[in-house]
């Protein structure tokens, strides 16, 4: 009864992000034997008023398009038929490339994105592609105007790549507010996806996931999967170091 967001997948990787190749193999077993996991694009129409999934049903994403998924996601949905919607940074696929700079934390100077043609065999073996913004600001930071030319251009790019009209966009670090939500409906997306720490606001341009870290056992997926809205304490690291960080920056630019 929820969206599930995942970021990577991966061994080596010792970070929140990147959950273990062996416990998302279990997590997408139990998932696929016991919930129906639906399309991200059918998922939304059976959104309640609430932004709640019927019971029994889930839908996945991943965020932020890591290389990883490639050699470690694909090949488990595949074999399980599972479908899943990945979340693309635009700018990471342009000849100039963008390197993973929103990331901080050990280990993170090797990280790489998929490559063109990685998402587009990808798209060829079922899985959906929608758009994580431009270049992964933090969207709260940009004036409207900025807002919207960030975001109508990784819609633009994206649904040239990708030969469809991408219409769904997931916030950098869930993050936004009433101007963001605005620009998201302006740059021409019907829906757009959080990852909300405590309850707040829902809609079509505030859909809230819930996250999976590295470190949860599938105990923590069943849980976090039937409780949406009441987030583990420990479960959001991500979003509440962001926050942490804005405040400070915001206690620093009030001093200057
Ligand atoms: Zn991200």
């Amino acid at each position: 009864m929820t969206i599930l967001c995942y970021h990577s997948v991966e061994p080596d990787w010792e970070s929140p992000l990147a959950v273990r190749p062996e416990a998302f193999a279990q997590q997408m077993a139990w998932l696929s034997r016991s919930r129906h996991v639906l399309p991200l694009a059918d998922a939304l129409p059976r959104l309640d008023a609430r932004m709640r999934l019927p019971s029994g049903t889930v839908a996945l994403t991943f965020d932020d398009g890591f290389a990883a998924l490639h050699e470690h996601v694909l090949p488990v949905l595949t074999r399980l038929r599972l479908p899943a919607t990945v979340f693309l940074v635009a700018q990471t696929l342009t000849p100039a490339g963008r390197p993973v700079d929103w990331v901080k934390g050990a280990g993170t100077a090797r990280l790489t994105t998929l490559t063109c043609d990685q998402v587009l065999e990808m798209q060829d073996a079922g899985v959906d592609f929608q758009s994580h913004s431009w270049a992964h600001h933090d969207l709260t930071d940009l004036s409207y105007e900025e807002c919207v030319r960030d975001l109508r251009a990784s819609r633009e790019f994206l649904s040239d790549l990708l030969g469809r009209e991408v219409t769904q966009l997931a916030y950098p670090r869930g993050l936004h507010d009433a101007g963001v939500r605005k620009a998201a409906a302006a740059a021409g997306y019907t829906h757009a996806f959080a990852l909300p720490e405590t309850a707040e606001v829902s809609g079509p341009y505030a859909v809230p996931r819930v996250g999976i870290w590295r470190g949860n056992g599938l105990l923590a997926v069943r849980v976090k999967e039937a409780r949406p809205y009441l987030p583990l304490r420990t479960s959001d690291p991500v979003a509440r170091s962001a926050r942490r960080v804005k405040a400070v920056v915001g206690k620093v630019r009030a001093r200057a």
